[in-house]
């Protein structure tokens, strides 16, 4: 996917509605970010904006080295988390910070969520760590953030959220939302007995036959 800087900001705006009306952020809460590689620069939501307040002219264009390129708002105070993010992962287009409360009932006892349902396992490529504390908006954060991001496509925050990454912004918002249901799914399991994870070989073949049939139908759908 190659997006041009004014579709990005399209795309960020029906985003940010989503997220907000999906509960996995609740007002100014996280932020959203897609990837403009044509440009070699990230369009990124503002800080402290109501989502259902934002348009197209309140997202911030930023450099890969951080600057600001266009736009009149203050970028999210995540952007570093972000940079560091597609610094780290070229296959990466679209990056979500959410705080949504199962998964931050994991992140607060920094325990990472087992691989233990399917669709969730395809979308996000394994377990989802959870990196040690760092304050939000911090470059420590960022940086541990990106680093126990590794290859799976979420990461939790201790005692703050979720991070959710894809190759579009669909496949983002999608791995958030799993990351949401795998979190409160494993919290129940619990209450009422002992969750049994898929073992790595189950969830090698699981990510190959997904990955096969992913191709397919994102060629199909041309
Ligand atoms: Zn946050």
């Amino acid at each position: 996917m190659s997006l041009a800087a004014d579709k990005a900001k399209e795309i960020l705006v029906h985003l940010g509605q989503k997220v907000a009306e999906s509960g996995l952020v609740i007002g100014t809460w996280g932020n959203l970010s897609c990837r403009v590689a044509r440009d070699n620069v990230v369009v990124i939501t503002p800080s402290g904006l109501d989502y259902r307040r934002m348009t197209t002219r309140d997202m911030v264009i930023i450099g890969m080295d951080g600057r600001v390129a266009e736009g009149e708002r203050k970028p999210s105070t995540e952007l570093a988390l972000h940079l560091a993010v597609y610094r780290s992962r070229p296959d990466v287009q679209c990056v979500i910070h959410t705080h949504s409360p199962y998964a931050g009932a994991m992140a607060v006892n920094r325990m990472p969520i087992p691989a233990i349902l399917e669709d969730a396992v395809a979308m996000i490529g394994g377990p989802v760590p959870v990196t040690q504390y760092a304050f939000s908006g911090s470059q420590r954060l960022a940086e541990l953030a990106a680093a126990a991001l590794g290859r799976v496509n979420a990461v939790l925050l201790a005692n703050h959220g979720v991070v959710g990454v894809g190759r579009t912004p669909d496949e983002a918002f999608q791995v958030c939302q799993q990351v949401e249901r795998a979190a409160q799914v494993y919290i129940l399991a619990r209450a009422i007995g002992t969750p049994v994870a898929l073992t790595d070989e189950e969830t090698a073949v699981l990510l190959e036959h997904y990955t096969k049939e992913y191709g397919q139908r994102e060629r199909g759908e041309g």
